[in-house]
């Protein structure tokens, strides 16, 4: 039977790339989570509601409505509503700034958790396993799953993210300023990997993308 891998962690983590990254090294399936969470959301605002006012009734009757199919191929992965291809416009300003609201509704959780399930259990029947990606898929989604791991922000990332926010360019020396805090506020060891409870953290500071997805690929073969 296929193994599932679960990684979790906050946005610019670099958890989509090392989640794709792993699945294409490991020849499995790919699923991005926010990705469900963001396609219920342009069905949302593509009906005129709009998610951030967070009318929870109105969001969780539509929620309820279409058909959302994910494709998992890590070279190619797709999501759909209704038969619709949003993959592009689930990235806009409108649908990220809409997730969060939309996303904290229960109903619709319910609803995406479960449809999460049945895209594992048909992997694990089916293939090689998945890499599953998000915010609590080592936690609700996939507890049981056989690699769980928590990412955490490289300072690369966060790096470009902290350049757009303060408008330079330099981004090298915005990343080596954060380096420099990451020397002083952290007292972790020099291992990049920490025991949390539910799953192994993976601090990828300083680390290529190529490490990362090595070190995962490394995890799930143990
Ligand atoms: O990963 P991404 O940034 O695309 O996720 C978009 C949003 O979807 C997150 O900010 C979060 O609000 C929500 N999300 C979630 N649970 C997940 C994945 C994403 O609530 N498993």
């Amino acid at each position: 039977d296929g193994i599932v891998i679960a990684i979790d962690g906050p946005s610019g983590s670099g958890k989509s790339s090392t989640a794709r990254g792993t699945a294409r090294a490991r020849e499995m399936r790919y699923l991005d989570t926010g990705a469900m969470y963001r396609a219920l959301t342009w069905w949302v605002l593509h009906n005129g509601v709009d998610a951030t006012t967070a009318d929870a009734a109105a969001v969780a009757r539509l929620a309820a409505q279409p058909v959302i199919t994910m494709g998992t191929d890590p070279t190619d992965p797709t999501v759909r509503v209704d038969g619709t291809d949003v993959a592009e416009d689930i990235r806009s300003p409108e649908v990220t700034s809409g997730v969060s609201a939309v996303s904290a509704v229960p109903e619709v959780r319910e609803r995406m958790v479960a449809l999460q399930r049945d895209i594992i259990a048909e992997a694990r029947r089916d293939s090689g396993g998945i890499v599953v990606e998000g915010r609590d898929i080592t936690t609700v989604v996939a507890p049981e799953a056989e690699v769980k791991i928590y990412l955490t922000a490289s300072a690369e990332a966060r790096a470009e993210r902290r350049s757009r926010e303060v408008r330079t360019s330099d981004i090298a020396a915005t990343r080596a300023d954060l380096m420099r805090r990451d020397l002083f506020d952290s007292s972790r060891a020099e291992s990049p990997l920490t025991q949390t409870e539910d799953a192994l953290e993976l601090e990828t500071t300083g680390m290529s993308l190529d490490e990362v997805i090595a070190l995962v690929v490394k995890l799930a073969d143990e």
